[in-house]
Order: C-alpha cells, then sequence, then structure tokens
C-alpha cells in the first residue's frame, strides 16, 4: 500500500498536477485498509476488542471514501483543508481518529495478544499441552457443580505409565520425554471437545469425561489401553503401556474432586497390583462423596 501510495502519488505530480485529485487518489489508497480491516471485523477467532476497533477503522475507510469522492467532484477551494465547514471536520476526525487507532488499538491489540499468550502459558503442560493441575481443578469443579444441578453422571479416568523409571534409565530422559508426548498424543484422538486431560505430573494423568456413565466409561478406558497396548511409534524405541483407574459418580453438592482423585488412585494401585497394563474400576464410598 505505501509502494502503490508513493508511486501513484509521483505520477499525479508529474503528469495531472490538481490538488482535488490528489486528495481523492490518498484517500482512495487510504481505504484500502479495509482489506486487513474486514478480517479484523469477520474473523472467526477475532475478539470484542478485535471487531470494536476494526468498526472504528471502517468508519475511517467511509470517511475517506466521502473525502475521496467529494475530491473529485469539487472544485479546489472547497475542498482545502483549511476551509471550515463540514469537508475540514471530517477529514480532521477521520485523519485524528486513524493515528489514534494506528497508536492506541495496536498497543491495545498486543496487549490482548500477550495476555491469551500468558493465559495459555499458565494453563498448559508445556512438554504435553495438557492442562495444568490447576487449571484442570478450576474446570473440573465447574463440571461437578453443572452436572450435578443437571443430574447426570460424570467419569474420570486416572492412569500412569507402567514402569516409566526404567524407560528413562534404558533409554534416556529424552526418550522418556517423548513416550509422554506420544501418549498424549494418541490419547487426545479419543476424546471429545469437553473432555478434560491433565498431567498431574511425571507420568501421571487424568481425564475428567463429562456425561459419560459406566458402559460408556468402560468403553473409553479400554479403548485407550488398546490404542498404547503394543503400538509402535516410528519415533520410539520400544513400546509402553499404561495401568488405569476408572470411577464413575452421579454427583451431588457435596462432591467434592478430592475424592475422586483419591477413589480412583486407589483403583489406579490395584490395576498396577493386577499386573500392570489394565483397567481397574474404583467405587465411590457414598459416605465419602456426602459428607
Ligand atoms: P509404575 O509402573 O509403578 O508406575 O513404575 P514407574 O517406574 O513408572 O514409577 P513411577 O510412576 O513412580 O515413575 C515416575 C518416573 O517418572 C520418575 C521420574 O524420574 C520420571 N519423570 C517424571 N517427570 C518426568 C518427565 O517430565 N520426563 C521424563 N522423561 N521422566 C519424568
Ligand atoms: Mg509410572
Amino acid at each position: 500500500m505505501t509502494l502503490l501510495s508513493i508511486i501513484g502519488f509521483q505520477l499525479i505530480v508529474l503528469f495531472y498536477n490538481e490538488e482535488n485529485v490528489r486528495i481523492s487518489y490518498y484517500s482512495f489508497v487510504i481505504a484500502l485498509i479495509l482489506m486487513p480491516v474486514s478480517r479484523l471485523v469477520l474473523g472467526k477467532a477475532s475478539t470484542f476488542l478485535m471487531r470494536i476497533i476494526g468498526s472504528l477503522y471502517l468508519l475511517v475507510i467511509a470517511a475517506f471514501l466521502i473525502r475521496g469522492v467529494t475530491a473529485l467532484l469539487s472544485s479546489t477551494d472547497s475542498i482545502s483543508f483549511y476551509t471550515p465547514g463540514l469537508y475540514q471536520l471530517i477529514s480532521l476526525l477521520s485523519i485524528y481518529l486513524l493515528t489514534n487507532l494506528g497508536n492506541l488499538g495496536f498497543v491495545l491489540l498486543m496487549k490482548e495478544k500477550a495476555d491469551h499468550e500468558l493465559i495459555r502459558l499458565a494453563s498448559y503442560d508445556d512438554l504435553t499441552g495438557t492442562l495444568n493441575r490447576r487449571t484442570f481443578t478450576e474446570k473440573a469443579n465447574k463440571y461437578l457443580t453443572d452436572y450435578s444441578k443437571k443430574g447426570q453422571p460424570l467419569s474420570y479416568l486416572l492412569f500412569d505409565i507402567d514402569n516409566f523409571k526404567t524407560i528413562n534409565d534404558t533409554y534416556g530422559h529424552h526418550v522418556g520425554d517423548q513416550v509422554l508426548q506420544d501418549l498424549t498424543t494418541r490419547i487426545k484422538l479419543h476424546l471429545g471437545k469437553e473432555d478434560l486431560f491433565v498431567r498431574y505430573g511425571g507420568d501421571e494423568f487424568g481425564i475428567l469425561i463429562p456425561g459419560k456413565d459406566e458402559t460408556d466409561s468402560n468403553q473409553m478406558a479400554e479403548q485407550i489401553i488398546q490404542t498404547l497396548n503394543g503400538a509402535i511409534s516410528r519415533s520410539l524405541p520400544m513400546t509402553y503401556t499404561i495401568s488405569l483407574g476408572v470411577l464413575t459418580v452421579f454427583p451431588n453438592q457435596y462432591t467434592q474432586l478430592e475424592t475422586l482423585y483419591t477413589t480412583c488412585d486407589e483403583a489406579l494401585y490395584n490395576a498396577k497390583s493386577n499386573g500392570r497394563n489394565g483397567v481397574f474400576r474404583g467405587q465411590i464410598d457414598v459416605h465419602n462423596a456426602v459428607s
């Protein structure tokens, strides 16, 4: 746009140096920002702030289009920037708005982008891209409240890689990291949009699946075990397995996430004791859930 503006302007100065043509030309060139601005206003991922700033830019564009057309149709006197009147008012206001949007609007948009990035960094685990414990707890508690009101079940899966220390010791820590990434990538393929996937730390992960009963969660647990069992990744020198505890609960107002975790942790312990690479269903103690 800058190049087009400079080249076009110089051509006008050389071959047709009329003030109204110059004004009209640069007004139309400025109106070309309609292309990026329409993305700002109509983009699917646009935020409220982006739409507000985009809409203000649309006002500027409209003003410059009016200015461009008026300049073409008028005599040089009436469109002089220095003659008081409606034309001068529109010109000054649009230039003022354009300058402020270019400065303040840009800074606000950059701040919004930086804020989103900070929230993302504070919510997810770096290595695997799963939720971190704090964000998971926040979202899971909201599900517990919502589903106790709806009277619908929630299922919870807690799992841990089998003999992960041996993998680290045998192949090195970086291969251990790759296993963690491989595991999460495979499991994510089986998750719905509403499901919450958390890395508690080390090789321990949890999944909260809202609205799923015993049958659904058994199926999901088996699916996950099968996906990993014997799966050979091109990037990994060996196979690996997990043990999994699973639990289904119809939450009420007293149901604590902590109770779900401890009960499922016991189930996971049983799955490990049963020889690993398997699922064990936990049963929530009614006295624990309603206390
Ligand atoms: P079990 O079958 O009983 O679970 O045995 P295990 O060897 O997997 O034992 P445990 O789950 O306690 O081992 C967790 C290991 O995970 C210990 C720690 O060295 C390793 N670890 C924790 N965080 C990371 C990580 O980010 N990357 C890698 N590569 N290893 C990690
Ligand atoms: Mg383990």
